[in-house]
C-alpha cells in the first residue's frame, strides 16, 4: 500500500481523488467550460512518487505537462459533512503535481473516454511530505509555486479557488464518502506547460514545506 508522510509519520494512503477545472484562469487557458460541479477524476496509488523521488514519463505520450496543486490529506472517515466541519476531517496539507499526458486527454478528450490513460501513468501523482493541519492557520489563503530547473512556472493562490477546500470536502464526502487517508488534488491555477527528461521539479508550500524530483526519461 502506499503511503505520504504527515510530520515524519508514515501514512497509508486509500483513495487519490483529484479535482479538476477548479481555477477560473486555468479554465480559460485550455478552452474549457466550467461545469455546475467539480470534475472529479482518480489516480491509482502506484501513480504517487514521494519528495525526492525521480519519475519516468510515460513513452505514449509526447506532452507531459505539469498541475501544481494544493493536496489535502483526510484524517478520519467522512460521509456528509456539513461544509462548516469539513476543515476537522482534514489532517494534513501538501504540495503536488498532477502530471497530465495532455496530448493523449486531447484524443480521450475528442472520443468521450476516461482520462485515466493521460492521468494515472505511474509517476502522475508527486507529493510533498504533508504539514499538520494545525499548523495551517488558513487553507483558504495558501500561496504554492512550481519551478522547472529553478525557474518559477506556477504561482498558485487557494483563495482563487472557485470551489473552495471545504466545500471541496464536503461534497465528495456526500458524493463518494471519505476515507482516513484518501489524498485530494484540488486543482491547478494557470500557466501549465511541458516537462521534459533531465528537469529538476520543485514545488513550495507557503513556507511550509517543499519537495523536489527529478525527471529521468
Ligand atoms: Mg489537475
Amino acid at each position: 500500500m502506499a503511503k505520504v508522510t504527515l510530520e515524519g509519520r508514515p501514512t497509508a494512503v486509500g483513495s487519490i481523488f483529484c479535482v479538476g477545472r477548479n481555477y477560473a484562469a486555468h479554465i480559460a487557458e485550455l478552452n474549457n467550460v466550467r461545469d455546475d460541479m467539480p470534475l472529479v477524476f482518480l489516480k491509482p496509488q502506484r501513480a504517487l512518487v514521494p519528495p525526492g523521488g525521480s519519475l519516468t514519463l510515460p513513452d505514449y505520450s509526447h506532452d507531459v505537462h505539469h498541475e501544481c496543486e494544493l493536496v489535502l490529506l483526510i484524517g478520519r472517515d467522512a460521509d456528509h459533512v456539513p461544509v462548516e466541519q469539513a476543515l476537522d476531517v482534514v489532517a494534513g496539507y501538501a504540495v503536488g503535481l498532477d502530471l497530465t499526458a495532455r496530448d493523449v486527454q486531447s484524443e480521450l478528450k475528442a472520443k468521450g473516454h476516461p482520462w485515466t490513460r493521460a492521468k494515472g501513468f505511474r509517476g502522475s501523482a508527486c507529493v510533498s511530505d504533508f504539514v499538520a493541519a494545525k499548523r495551517v492557520s488558513d487553507p483558504t489563503r495558501l500561496r504554492f509555486s512550481f519551478s522547472i530547473n529553478g525557474e518559477v512556472r506556477q504561482r498558485g493562490d487557494t483563495a482563487m479557488m472557485l470551489v473552495g477546500v471545504a466545500a471541496l470536502v464536503s461534497w465528495l464526502s456526500a458524493e463518494y464518502g471519505l476515507q482516513a487517508g484518501d489524498l485530494i488534488y484540488t486543482g491547478t491555477p494557470e500557466g501549465v506547460g511541458p516537462i521534459h527528461a533531465g528537469a529538476h521539479l520543485e514545488a513550495e508550500l507557503d513556507g511550509l514545506v517543499s519537495a523536489h524530483w527529478d525527471v529521468t526519461r
